[in-house]
């Protein structure tokens, strides 16, 4: 029998998971059932659409079997099962799992306290055990097989007769320490309450045998104990319940569950419409952003079930490109279960959902804008670019979607302002919502352009990401207002006389701007006096569309 070793990824994982704090360690059950649940989902799913598979639904249960004299852990599952190449791949590395992400997240973090937050896949298991055996067999496949490791150097896999298809993970309980008690995994009393507090959602039964004291039949002041299998789980998925009967708690534990992201979510909506289309779901907003998001790693979508039957788990088309962020599943009793990736694009049903969600989110941010200002800058904060990437692609086909969602940073607020708290700001005589563009704030706060719009008293947005500019100028007009940049050459704010004896300076100094705009030659296109300058001698000013900043950015960009 060959032994394999981790990749040098997993060692470190599971490193982290062993030495751990012991108040986290009962998540392990529920990572553990939950990939349970997800084997499930796919042969349910497979024995829902193919003819040839005989369908009971009795057939998609969970097990937990604790044994006390060997300190064994058994949870069992009818799902899908592994391959050989699976478990390699699946159980081997973590390069394939959330575990991955979650590795990367900690080091940025410094891990320990947060491994109980989140999901953390298999590896978890390690928290409690000596050691993991793992019997499997995959669907339509003769053989099974066993696979096993003590969590440290390696694991081994070998070829085993195997009756039923799906998988039994046994896990072997580490010695009790003097201050940690690895026993409570085999009590029927913590196990039931670990699963009540994490898996109750789960949507097959998760069955264990159960013993009672329970009155005679014949006798009824008599007790006996009886031994039977209970269910431990509610079963009705979160989404199908109703709203009041939930809590923050149980959004953000989902949250969780399904590994959304390793943060707490920012906030959350839980929706069901029952008209054109009929569908419930649960949407986040997360907290932070992901640390891929803005990289072409980065896949947008939203779990996607019918009728309670996972049939896609990250559904693209469910989602715009401007709300890539937002986290979560839709589950629609109108989707055929046969639907394909292709089909789905075109699918009407599909298309209405996603419209809702869109409005919904929308319709979600402008409230979180309206009433928790705090919380809607720290969305901004995370996802605010993305927004500005909105506006500007598809030619601005999105732009009046989402102009009200964009905040700016205010020379006269010092704060971040949307566009419609500047325009109720304007004094009568102002006609253009003017903006600076910089690098920073404060790099914008000293800029010569700025001067003489500060001194009419106009407020001015401060552009400092590359996008800004972009997004601004595909925008045009907020409330019949056109954006004009400080820097511009036609500002037009001096008043008649100022005008006058700037044409009389200009006449007067005609040789000196020759002079200069010569010795210049080709870097500059013109030399001109300016009025708008107070304390600066020069500054630079751009004519026609493109500012210099965004000449700067475009400059950047490949061909
Ligand atoms: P994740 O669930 O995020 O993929 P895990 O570490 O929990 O990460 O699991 C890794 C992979 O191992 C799963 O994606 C799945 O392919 C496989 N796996 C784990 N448990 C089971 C199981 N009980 N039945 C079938 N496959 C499983
Ligand atoms: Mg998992």
């Amino acid at each position: 029998m060959e032994k394999k070793q981790f990749q040098a990824e997993s060692q470190r994982l599971l490193e982290m998971m062993v030495n751990s704090i012991y108040s986290q360690k009962e998540i392990f059950l529920r990572e553990i059932i939950s990939n349970a649940s997800d084997a499930i989902d796919k042969i349910y799913y497979q024995a829902l659409t193919d003819d040839q598979m005989t369908f009971n639904q009795d057939d998609y249960y969970i097990r937990i079997e604790p044994d006390q004299e060997n300190r064994t852990l058994t949870i069992k599952d009818t799902g899908i099962g592994m391959t050989r190449e699976e478990l390699e791949t699946n159980l081997g590395t973590i390069a394939k799992s959330g575990s991955l992400d979650f590795k990367n997240q900690v080091e940025m973090e410094d891990g320990q306290e947060i491994i109980g937050q989140f999901g953390v896949g298999f590896y978890s298991s390690f928290m409690v055990a000596d050691k993991v055996t793992v019997y499997t067999r995959a669907l339509h496949h003769e053989e099974g097989y066993k696979w096993e490791s003590n969590g440290q150097d390696g694991y081994t896999i070998e070829p085993i007769d195997r009756e039923e298809v799906g998988t039994e993970i046994i896990i072997q309980l580490k010695e009790n320490t003097e201050d940690e008690n690895y026993d409570e995994f085999l009590e029927e009393q913590r196990l039931t309450s670990i699963i009540k507090k994490y898996s109750d959602f789960i949507r097959y039964p998760i069955k264990m045998d159960v013993t009672e004291q329970k009155p005679k039949e014949d006798d009824e002041e008599t007790f006996e104990e009886v031994t039977e299998e209970q269910t431990l789980n509610n079963m009705v998925p979160i989404w199908r319940k109703n709203k009041q009967e939930l809590t923050d708690e149980d959004y953000e534990s989902f949250y969780q569950e399904k590994r959304f992201g390793f943060d707490q979510p920012l906030s959350h909506l839980h929706i069901s419409v029952d008209g054109m289309v009929r569908f419930q779901s649960i949407l986040y907003i997360p907290e932070q952003l992901p640390f891929n998001y803005y990289s072409q790693d980065f896949e947008k979508g939203l779990e996607l079930y019918s009728n309670g039957v996972l049939i896609m788990e990250k559904c693209a088309d469910l989602l715009p490109d401007h709300f890539s962020f937002v986290k979560g599943i839709v589950d629609s009793e109108d989707l055929s279960l046969n639907i394909s990736r292709e089909i789905l694009q075109q699918d009407k049903q599909v298309r209405l959902i996603s419209k809702n969600i869109e409005k919904k989110v929308k319709n979600h941010l402008l409230s979180l804008l309206k009433n928790d200002r705090e919380k809607y800058e720290k969305f901004f904060d995370a996802f605010g670019r993305q927004l500005k990437y909105g506006v500007y692609a598809e030619f601005g086909a999105n732009k009046e979607k989402l102009q009200d969602l964009l905040l700016f940073y205010s020379s006269s607020e010092k704060k971040l302002v949307s566009l419609s708290e500047y325009v109720e700001r304007m004094p009568e005589d102002q006609e253009y919502i003017y903006y600076a563009t910089g690098e920073s704030h404060d790099r914008i706060e000293n800029l010569p352009q700025t001067e003489l719009v500060k001194d009419k008293g106009y407020e001015i947005l401060y552009f400092t990401d590359e996008v800004d500019e972009f997004a601004i100028k595909m925008l045009m007009q907020y409330d019949d207002k056109e954006f004009k940049s400080v820097a511009s050459g036609d500002l037009d704010l001096e008043d008649e006389e100022t005008k006058q004896e700037a044409e009389k300076q200009k006449e007067e100094h005609k040789d000196l701007l020759t002079e200069m705009k010569e010795i210049l030659g080709n870097k500059v296109k013109d030399v001109k006096l300016s009025t708008r300058l107070k304390s600066h001698p020069v500054c630079l000013s751009a004519e026609g569309e493109v500012s210099i900043e965004m000449e700067k950015v475009l400059k950047q960009m490949p061909d």
